[in-house]
């Protein structure tokens, strides 16, 4: 059996399996945006770390040196943010040819330092090992979190209503934009899309308010698909979903790309991945409360639907697409994209 049979959750399913973790320091494992430890001291620590790949997760010429750094840590960023955590502490792996430009590299390390200080972080250590051809960053995050403040994935419960931050589509806007030159867009568009896709901005902010409110019953952020990591938060939760096609927030700008290009939108908003918004969940009476939260941070929030009962079923529209199962809703790394 190859791995791209089972993708990429499947194969984190049984690499689960052959690791039972016992450890009463272990508050939460594999499973979630980060590991979630017990110390010594008040607060947990949370752990992740997470590749940028050239070829696979960026095409070398598509993105400056510093944009890389700084989107190679606002990724691991955003998974502490998602638990509403602190992010402390930053160890780069870097795996690189013996040609590789130095300035290259210096540019590379600027832009992951701008990006750490402005998640309040810093760069700690890391290795350096030398690959036949290309570029591998691999980024290790360490944060901390008051454990009353942890907000999970599994903690979804019925009839809870689902937000999601700003516009999910935007991202994958961009990345049409770089892989296609034929499509003429208004320069505002243009610039917005590729900004959302190249120095994606975590929303570590909204993540604290959030999890520090005590509104939030579930949270991930978007970085496979507003449908798969709201596929991640059903499995925790044991749960569903229903999203009305028209509470789904589209963009201008992403709108503008898609007609453009000729795809449908609503795809691009719940597949398109690499958002890195927070998709949360929350007691429906607190819809108006959590707007109230997030508006003086600037960031729009959209209600898109309601958490069910029936487990696995994520149902999109008035009775139409109707996604269960696993994995099929979005991007993995090893089967691809799940039409
Ligand atoms: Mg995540």
């Amino acid at each position: 059996m190859q791995v791209k049979e089972i993708g990429e959750f499947g194969l984190i399913d049984r690499i689960a399996r052959l690791l039972p973790f016992s450890s009463p320091s272990v508050v939460v494992g594999i499973g979630d945006d980060v590991a979630v430890l017990k110390t010594s001291g008040p607060e947990y620590l949370l752990a992740t770390c997470d590749i940028q790949a050239e070829g696979i997760h960026f095409i070398r010429d598509a993105i400056t040196p510093r944009q890389l750094g700084r989107k190679a840590v606002a990724i691991n960023v955003s998974d502490v943010a998602a638990m509403g955590g602190n992010p402390s502490w930053i160890l780069v792996s870097l795996a690189i040819s013996e040609s590789t430009d130095v300035a290259f590299i210096e540019d590379l390390y600027r832009g992951m330092s701008e990006q750490a200080a402005l998640a309040g972080a810093c760069i700690v250590g890391g290795n350096l090992s030398r690959l036949g051809s290309g570029l591998v960053i691999d980024i290790t995050l360490l944060g901390q979190i008051s454990p009353e403040h942890l907000v999970l994935r599994s903690g979804a419960q019925a009839g809870d209503s689902i937000f999601v931050t700003g516009y999910p589509g935007e991202s994958r806007a961009g990345l049409e934009l770089i892989l296609r030159s034929d499509i003429e867009i208004g320069e505002s568009f243009r610039k917005r899309v590729l900004e959302r896709h190249l120095t994606p901005q975590p929303r570590l902010r909204e993540g604290r308010i959030l999890a520090r409110s005590g509104l939030v019953h579930a949270m991930i952020d978007v970085s496979d698909g507003v449908l798969a990591d709201l596929a991640h938060i059903c499995e925790a939760s044991g749960k569903g979903a229903y999203i009305p096609a028209a509470s789904i927030p589209v963009s201008e700008a992403a709108a503008e790309v898609c007609r453009a290009a000729g795809h449908d939108v609503l795809d691009w908003v719940l597949r398109g991945g690499e958002d890195y918004e927070l998709l949360f969940t929350a007691d429906s009476g607190a819809a108006t409360e959590v707007k109230n939260l997030l508006a003086e941070t600037g960031l729009p929030c959209h209600r898109i639907g309601y958490i069910t009962d029936r487990a696995g079923v994520i149902q999109v529209g008035e009775g139409n697409g109707i996604f269960g199962g696993s994995g099929k809703r979005g991007w993995d790394h090893f089967g691809g994209d799940k039409g």
